[in-house]
């Protein structure tokens, strides 16, 4: 049976060292011996700063950094986001600052290597960093997303996949978010990180994963050797079936994980907890897709007010589904494969999901 810890964390360098270093010891850190490369994966997924709840906070990144490193360990800390200057990531999420004065390598992922991660994928890109390391310790940030419901442990190590090519996978994956959650299971297993602590001290609910969802204060650090496990215990936290979360139900019925799971700590549920409204991508008679895409199911919508014209969304959008004028982006529904990568990194909340009308109609009085 799987352990997964739950411990109050607070962004106070001193207990989150403290803490977090009482979890490693409790996970068990043999898997690190002394001269081995230790990989640190936050989430830094966009330009925010720490109390957005947007980025893995900084202080558990150090605090961790800090354990292995006086264990006789190389530590890199890396990440890959799809489209801002990475630069600009950590000296706004405060990791410029933070790890300063250690000795640690802070770089963006580079270099890809190809790996199979079997079928239906096969061979994909993955970090060479992250493959060479001694052990990769993943550092995930509890999070709405409003593609995959939440991001936790499991989504966390997609962020392997180097910059732009992560669109281009989710493009490849299609529509169907079951054939994504496989994909980042698939992806996980191939990286396989020695331990994952999911930083919920500031959550984000509503609609994450970037800057359309709001913070939430839980106070937690939950870990475990497992991140199936890890993302299971999150959804009971939460009030969620595991198998809402895609990627809990893929390893499930990949049989990568059990779903036994020993808990130690408070499991206190959280019933209130705001969570992103998905409904279905593929309802509806294939000839009437085009339709039900533009008028039935959920999509990416801009306001126009916030929006300030950067081209993030553009660049990043793996259909090209969405054009501008010098005033305005439009999107093309019909192209667009509802990945949200253009929610996930637009820095102005300008663009939320949102269902229409019909589609509301539709999902609580024709389809049921
Ligand atoms: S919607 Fe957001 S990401 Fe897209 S151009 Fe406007 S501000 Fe930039
Ligand atoms: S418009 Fe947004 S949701 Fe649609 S495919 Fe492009 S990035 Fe994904």
């Amino acid at each position: 049976m799987t352990r997964v810890l739950i411990r109050k964390g607070i962004y106070d360098q001193e207990k989150m060292r403290r803490v977090a270093g009482e979890m490693l010891d409790e996970m068990g850190p043999e898997k690190v011996a002394y001269g081995d490369k230790v990989l640190i994966k936050p989430n830094l997924l966009m330009a925010a700063e720490p109390d957005k709840g947007i980025v893995t906070h900084p202080m558990l990144t150090r605090a961790v950094a800090e354990y292995f490193l006086d264990r006789g360990a190389r530590v890199q800390v890396s990440d890959s986001p799809a489209v801002s200057n990475f630069d600009k990531i950590i000296r706004i999420a405060g990791y410029k600052e933070i790890l300063k004065g250690l000795d640690v390598k802070l770089t963006q992922f580079q270099e890809s290597v190809d790996v199979d991660i079997g079928e239906p994928f096969g061979s994909i890109p993955i970090s060479r960093d992250a493959l060479e390391a001694d052990a990769v310790i993943n550092l995930a940030k509890l999070k709405t997303h409003a593609q995959m419901y939440l991001t936790l442990g499991v989504k966390n190590i997609f962020g392997c996949i180097v910059g732009l090519r992560k669109p281009e996978w989710h493009m490849r994956s299609g529509v169907d978010r079951m054939i994504f959650a496989q994909l980042l299971v698939q992806i996980y297993e191939a990286v396989a990180p020695a331990y994952t602590i999911v930083d919920a001290v500031l959550a984000l609910e509503g609609q994450g994963p970037g800057k359309g969802g709001q913070s939430r204060h839980l106070g937690l650090l939950i870990g475990g050797e497992n991140a199936h496990a890890v993302d299971k215990t999150i959804a009971t936290l939460l009030g969620l079936e595991p198998a809402q979360v895609l990627t809990c139900l893929n390893a499930l019925k990949l049989s990568l994980f059990d779903g036994k799971v020993h808990v130690d700590g408070d499991l206190h549920i959280i019933n209130d907890f705001k969570f992103p409204e998905l409904n279905s991508l593929s309802m509806g008679p294939e000839s009437l897709n085009s339709f039900m895409r533009k008028y039935v199911i959920q999509k990416p919508v801009a306001e126009s007010k916030s929006c300030k014209l950067c081209g993030e969304c553009w660049t990043i959008c793996p259909a090209k589904a969405i054009t501008h004028n010098n005033r305005t982006i439009y999107f093309k529904y019909d192209k667009c494969i509802r990945c949200y990568c253009c929610i996930e990194v637009c820095p102005h909340a300008a663009i939320r999901a949102k269902e229409p009308l019909l589609g509301y109609i539709w999902r609580r009085y024709i389809k049921s």
